[in-house]
């Protein structure tokens, strides 16, 4: 997500300082604290995952915790007080180098910082600790260099390699690591750490506010802690869920529910006059279109089961799922994330969004009961092909070797635009004739879309076949309805 300005107070102030103050990511920090107490501990790591989940602040704690000088023998934890410590942690220690592969991605730099240190012995601690941060941004030759002194890695020196990217890295350097997968944090325990964080700095945010940030922040504590700053900031007399909604840009709960609605209730002239309303209050239809998506993702979600949803009302969206079918909601989402694509490239952003809407409108057609219809279909079809079957001229499932001419049949003409219900002929064929197929499919169409027009629509945009079994295959150009 895109912050309205990067802060990051609180983001420093409460960093964690010992492997207990971590949110989240508990195996990890199991086998960490393990390896640390009975001292086997590796010469490469690396930690990958998203951002704002605590790679380079796990990387950190490792380093502080080898050098620690008085960290007891039956704990895992810094003493945080030791010159290692103190040095570490106020980012002046000579023997822990930090380097952002994203700013210095030369092999010059990663021989000259990383290298050639590894031959110097430590300023004073037991380790030299190399954290390099968004490794996968080296260059080939950057990570040949570091692989050589992967291969043989001086007893004094660990490298702590993160990266967001962990597919974009060689092979060669990740066989040399232990590797750590973080994940986006869970949301409960980002409340629990941004609770905490609000009673002890007496901040009045309250906890549908915290819900909507830990929600925005898609598991990213570093982003959740900014958004707090800001929301501190926005609203120092006390927030609530409607300032953070507000500061992201978001549009309250209240008017996406109302927008569905208008939607659901299929009424063209409505829904434009809506779409034109919200326009004149300067509304931004990209966001009403990502907001609409969230909320049927939600819906879905919710009819799916689900129930823990942090900062919603529960009993609202089980009552409003209840309107949607499954196949419903997965069309909208769909359609929406079809509209804030085409929205982007077109010139009339407007226009694209509102026939988007009215398509939205329009009921979706049930895939089950498609299928159910068209087997249907397929059984008249092949039952009007059988009746068929004596009508000469340009029927080509003629009898075997027909003579080159024939004098026009006294039968009447085959029922084409007739009801497909024509009378089966006990003898018909199941196959279906694939020249037959053709040229009654056009009329037939016509004929559902008279009685069902969404059906009809729906068939208009496939091409009919006829398989080497003789069935009939429909191909749909996805997506279409
Ligand atoms: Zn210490």
């Amino acid at each position: 997500m895109t912050m309205v300005g990067m802060s990051d107070v609180l983001y420093r102030k409460y960093r964690p300082q010992r492997f207990e103050d971590l949110t989240g990511q508990r195996a990890i920090v199991t086998t960490l604290t393990n390896q640390l107490l009975f001292g086997s501990t590796a010469h490469a790591y690396c930690f990958s995952g998203p951002r704002g989940v605590g790679k380079t602040t796990i990387a950190r704690l490792l380093a502080k915790a080898l050098n620690c000088t008085q960290r007891a023998s039956d704990s895992a934890e810094p003493c945080l007080e030791c010159a290692q410590c103190l040095a570490m942690t106020q980012g002046n220690s000579l023997d822990l180098i930090e380097v952002d592969a994203a700013s210095h991605t030369g092999v010059d730099h990663v021989r000259d910082a990383i290298i050639a240190a590894t031959r110097v012995a430590t300023a004073g601690a037991k380790y030299k600790v190399f954290i390099i941060d968004e490794v996968h941004m080296l260059s080939i030759s950057a990570f040949n260099a570091l692989l050589k002194t992967l291969e043989e890695p001086p007893s004094h020196t660990v490298f702590m390699l993160a990266t967001t990217e962990a597919q974009k890295m060689p092979a060669t350097i990740l066989s040399r690591c232990q590797r750590f997968a973080l994940r986006p944090i869970l949301a409960e325990a980002m409340m629990g750490r941004l609770g905490f964080i609000v009673k002890k700095e007496k901040l009045t945010v309250d906890g549908p506010a915290l819900e909507e940030i830990v929600r925005s922040a898609g598991g990213s504590m570093r982003d959740a802690l900014s958004l707090l700053d800001q929301v501190v900031v926005f609203a120092p007399q006390g927030a609530g869920r409607d300032a953070v909604r507000e500061l992201l840009g978001l549009l309250s709960q209240e008017t996406v529910a109302s927008f569905m609605a208008v939607l659901k209730a299929n009424d063209p002239k409505t829904i434009v006059s809506e779409v034109v309303k919200y326009l004149e209050k300067g509304g931004d239809l990209s966001q009403l279109a990502r907001d609409l998506q969230e909320r049927c993702h939600l819906l879905l979600q919710v009819k799916a089961g689900l129930e823990s949803f942090p900062g919603e009302d529960l009993a609202e969206l089980s009552r409003s799922a209840k309107a949607y079918s499954f196949d419903e909601l997965e069309r909208n989402i769909r359609l929406l994330g079809r509209c804030l694509e085409e929205m982007r490239k077109s010139p009339c952003p407007q226009a694209v969004f509102q026939a988007f809407c009215l398509r939205m409108s329009q009921p979706g057609v049930d895939i089950a009961s498609l299928s159910r219809r068209l087997e249907a279909l397929e059984r008249k079809i092949s039952q009007s092909g059988g009746a068929q079957k004596s009508v000469p001229p340009e029927v080509s499932s003629a009898p075997p070797d027909p003579p080159a001419f024939k004098p026009p049949d006294p039968l009447p003409p085959p029922p084409v635009s007739s009801e497909f219900s024509a009378d089966p002929k006990p003898d018909s064929s199941e196959r279906i004739d694939a020249d037959l197929l053709r040229t009654q499919w056009p009329s037939f169409v016509q004929e559902v879309q008279k009685a069902k027009p969404s059906l009809g629509h729906c068939l208009e945009d496939a091409e009919a076949s006829v398989t080497a079994e003789g069935s009939i295959l429909l191909t749909f150009s996805f997506p279409t309805f």
